[in-house]
């Protein structure tokens, strides 16, 4: 079985990887070129890093972030501790949570691509796809050249040429709001920053603001601030990426129109301009099917479901999608070349009895089951941070949530989400 990946964010590299241990080969084509650096950084929760430990990368990144298990979120009245949430745990999940440079964990994941021999071809945008009437599936490319493959699977993110392949009416809709991050020295938070606990949200009247130490000694603070933002195309999406003054005069603006603490005010002064970073949060409407009518053709990760940022999954999922998606196309090629009797299969027994959107479907099925629950997990832990009309709503809000939390307890009912094993996954099958 010939496979070939199309991107090498995150999702991509995670499936090569999974696929390598199973015996099947790939080649990963991405449109940036090889220096391209992935700006940002990630919380990674237990179900990411447990599937990030399955393709031995959790041990070569755990020391290059902030380990940590709780979360706070704090009034911007007052810093008062509003509830306390287990992000990881070593104990309950075997993890803790990991805050970390995107870039780190992209750049990690292509050193172990490179020393698994694992072929990566940068700078070839893909740009059509076609299947045959021999049941292959050809890519074109943005410099004219083609790659023929049994299957072709989509990691190409939430704009997905892929995706569009498969349903050309999904298009990602806009949500509204961004967000902007960076990230600035600790000491530069003012006294504040030693009695404040972190990781934490200030939730405001009208939004929030984060802060979440990124590096392994906590002496760097990411902050993290969600705007509410016009609509943009992808070139000026682009354009404001690489406009560092106006990110933060984003930034600032997020805190006009309500009191906040001084060490929010600090921080939007204060962080390395060139470390900010933009996220248009968009998602992407529901697919009918992950691959095209054939099979040949499948997409994973934020191609397949982005989603808004309030869950701190969007990663995780795209893990979890490569590592189940790397099993049961393994399980069909064990299927496949196994006859009734234990004999190996012809090459034409091999093509002919080959049903993959059937293969595919309880695959999918699970999958789109667990990430529906993600989103409606995500969509009313983005509740929590609408605006409130006025300071007495504000404070109704804080208390409803300070009840809420104490009865669901320290688990803040996510272990569901963090518990999640990938290799218990069997899809139909006992
Ligand atoms: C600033 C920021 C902060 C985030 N924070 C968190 C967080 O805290 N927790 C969390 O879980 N998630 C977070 N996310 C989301 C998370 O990064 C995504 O869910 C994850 O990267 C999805 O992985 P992916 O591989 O599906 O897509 P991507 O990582 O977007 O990768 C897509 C790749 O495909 C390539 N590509 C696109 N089109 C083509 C083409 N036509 N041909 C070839 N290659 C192509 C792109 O260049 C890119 O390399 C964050 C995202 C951003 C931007």
């Amino acid at each position: 079985m010939k496979v070939i990946i199309i991107g090498s964010g995150l999702a991509g590299p995670v499936l090569a990887l999974a696929l390598k241990q199973r015996n099947i080969s790939c080649k990963i084509f991405e449109a940036r070129d090889k220096a391209a650096f992935e700006g940002g950084f990630v919380a990674l929760a237990p179900n990411a890093l447990r599937a990030l430990d399955r393709v031995g990368v959790y041990d070569r990144i755990s020391n290059q972030g902030w380990n940590y298990e709780e979360f706070q979120f704090v009034s911007s009245r007052n810093l008062g501790r509003i509830a306390t949430i287990l992000n990881g745990s070593q104990n309950k999940y075997g993890y803790r949570a990991l805050r970390i440079s995107r870039g780190v964990v992209r750049q990690t994941l292509l050193e172990v691509l490179r020393e698994q021999q694992i072929d990566i071809q940068y700078g070839s945008k893909c740009v059509k796809i076609e299947e045959t009437d021999h049941s292959t599936v050809v890519a074109t490319f943005a410099d004219g050249h083609t790659e023929e493959a049994d299957i072709l699977i989509g990691t190409d993110g939430i704009h997905s040429r892929v995706r569009n392949y498969i349903d050309a009416s999904a298009i990602p809709t806009f949500s509204g709001q961004m967000g902007v991050g960076g990230s600035l020295p600790k000491m530069k938070l003012g006294p504040e920053a030693n009695t404040v606990y972190m990781p934490c949200m200030v939730l405001g009247k009208l939004n929030s603001f984060a802060f979440m130490p990124c590096d392994y000694n906590g002496t760097r603070i990411g902050c993290f601030a969600t705007i509410e933002s016009q609509e943009r195309t992808r070139e000026e999406w682009n354009k404001l990426q690489s406009d560092k003054d106006t990110l933060q005069a984003y930034m600032r603006s997020h805190h006009e129109h309500e009191r906040w603490p001084e060490i929010v005010h600090r921080a939007s002064e204060n962080v390395d301009k060139d470390t900010l970073t933009l996220w248009p949060y968009y998602s992407v409407p529901k697919l009918e099917s992950w691959s095209s009518a054939s099979g040949h053709v499948v997409v994973i990760g934020d191609a397949a479901h982005a989603m808004p940022p309030h869950g701190g999954q969007g990663s995780a999922m795209a893990f979890e999608d490569a590592l189940t998606l790397a099993d049961t196309l393994s399980r069909i090629m064990d299927d496949r070349t196994t006859t009734k009797d234990g004999a190996s299969a012809s090459e034409s027994e091999f093509e002919s009895d080959l049903d993959l959107p059937h293969a595919l479907r309880p695959w999918q099925t699970a999958r789109q089951a667990r990430i529906e629950k993600i989103l409606a997990f995500t969509a009313r832990s983005g509740d929590t941070r609408k605006a409130s009309a006025s300071t007495l709503r504000q404070i109704f809000k804080e208390w409803a949530m300070w009840a809420y939390f104490l009865w669901v307890g320290e688990d803040a009912g996510l272990s569901w989400i963090y518990h999640y094993d990938t290799n218990a996954e069997t899809f139909g099958k006992s």
